[in-house]
């Protein structure tokens, strides 16, 4: 029985040409060609999720629906924030529609510390379900010096995608602390020195949607000397700062309907901050105009905190009573002493941010030792173990209870 040398019934090559080869009854493929098949089908398989992506592309106003279940008040943040990821998916499947070239629309953030920026950007990734990235301007450096540069958060969004270059390059990235890199100016006393300027240069290069080499750090098929060439032009860049000063003086200053037609603006009623003043508080004003859409983001109020407590799908509130319950106890918490922790929050100036370290310490207590206390049904939190270090009302199953 001679036995010719298979070959492959695609490409052609012999047995021996190649590291394997599979048979059947009538052909024969060998591995390269397996290999080529496979990598046709998985583009194609994602060209369709992302064409599913942009049908089901959410409508504005269910964007804010959405963003309602995890963040509290900021209601007109939401709506300009709502429009701005709308636009900014429609253009990435058509950059250009009807002959006009459809411009990216980064956005800057306005507002104090724990008031929901990284919050509400990092929802917005969830709405769209495109990975999500986090920086501290002030950690990042001139390129050549030592520190993070701006590639890096490009790396960290890759290593978010799971590696996936094409995800990747529709992720949104946070960037905070954005006002700490503003150039100190004659006419300024804020930001940090002259060396900001060079961090905002380095940062317009990603905002511009350049074409940038990025280290592949931390994925396990790659060395940390690989690089992958990175596409910043689909890129979603959302900026945060507080702008001390900047934001409590707006008030007295004209407006300006910064990065909106005069539609838009018509129909969302909101009072932008000028860019001019902007740039005179240390913005370079190219980096400015990259950011065209800002939206502001208010100081919450005691009666926000505690929605906050207690409303969004994670609360912490909601986090206790679910570890209380694991041990059989149900935890209440009066409104008055949800009040008092808002109050404390407030006083701390961390807006609410401050909440978690709040309640931390006194549930610690609670949390040592309502596990092992006999028959415990109840535990009732009141105003009195947030003030006064009272102890909280505790209730006991019956006899027949705790049997049954
Ligand atoms: P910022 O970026 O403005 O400094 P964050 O978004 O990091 O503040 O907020 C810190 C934490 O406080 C969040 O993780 C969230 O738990 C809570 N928080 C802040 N603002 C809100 C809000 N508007 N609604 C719900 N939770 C909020």
């Amino acid at each position: 029985m001679s036995k010719e040398e298979k070959s492959c019934s695609f490409c052609g090559r012999k047995q021996s040409e190649v590291k394997k080869i599979f048979s059947s009854e009538h052909c024969t493929i060998c591995n390269e060609c397996v290999n080529t098949c496979s990598t046709i089908l998985v583009k194609e398989v994602k060209k369709e999720q992302y064409k599913q992506l942009n049908q089901t592309l959410p409508k504005p106003d269910k964007i804010v629906e959405f963003l309602d279940q995890y963040v509290i008040g900021q209601e007109e943040a939401k709506k300009v924030l709502s429009v701005a990821l709308y636009n900014h998916y429609k253009r990435i499947e058509n950059p250009v529609y009807d002959n006009v070239e459809l411009e990216k629309s980064n956005i800057l953030l306005l507002g104090p510390t724990g008031s929901g920026k990284t919050l509400i950007a990092k929802s917005l990734s969830k709405i769209m379900n495109v990975p999500f990235a986090v920086a501290d301007a002030t950690a990042l450096t001139e390129a050549g010096y030592v520190g993070e540069d701006v590639e890096s958060i490009l790396s960290r969004l890759l290593g978010a995608a799971n590696f996936d270059i094409e995800l990747a390059q529709r992720g949104i990235i946070y960037i905070d602390e954005i006002d700490k890199i503003a150039r100190k100016g004659e006419n300024s006393t804020l930001g940090r020195d002259v060396s900001g300027e060079g961090v905002q240069q380095g940062l317009l290069k990603i905002l511009e949607g350049a074409e940038v080499y990025v280290p592949v750090k931390g994925s396990r098929k790659n060395s940390t000397t690989e690089t992958v060439l990175f596409d910043t032009s689909h890129i979603l860049f959302v900026c945060g700062g507080a702008f001390v000063g900047l934001v409590q003086d707006k008030n007295t200053k004209k407006s300006n309907k910064v990065g909106f037609s005069k539609a838009d603006a018509k129909k969302i009623k909101t009072k932008k901050i000028d860019s001019r003043s902007l740039v005179h508080y240390g913005m370079i004003p190219e980096f400015i105009g990259r950011i065209p859409i800002i939206a502001e983001l208010k100081e919450l109020d005691k009666e926000q905190m505690v929605r906050i407590l207690k409303e969004p799908n994670n609360a912490l509130i909601k986090q206790f009573q679910a570890l209380f319950d694991m041990d059989g106890i149900e935890l209440e918490f009066e409104e008055k002493a949800l009040e008092a922790i808002a109050q404390k929050a407030i006083d701390k100036g961390v807006g609410a941010r401050g909440l978690r370290g709040i309640i931390e310490e006194f549930m610690l207590p609670l949390q040592y030792s309502c596990p092992s206390m006999e028959n415990l049904k109840s535990c009732t939190v009141t105003e009195g173990v947030i003030n006064e270090d009272a102890e909280p009302i505790y209730s006991y199953n019956t006899k027949e209870e705790e049997a049954s």
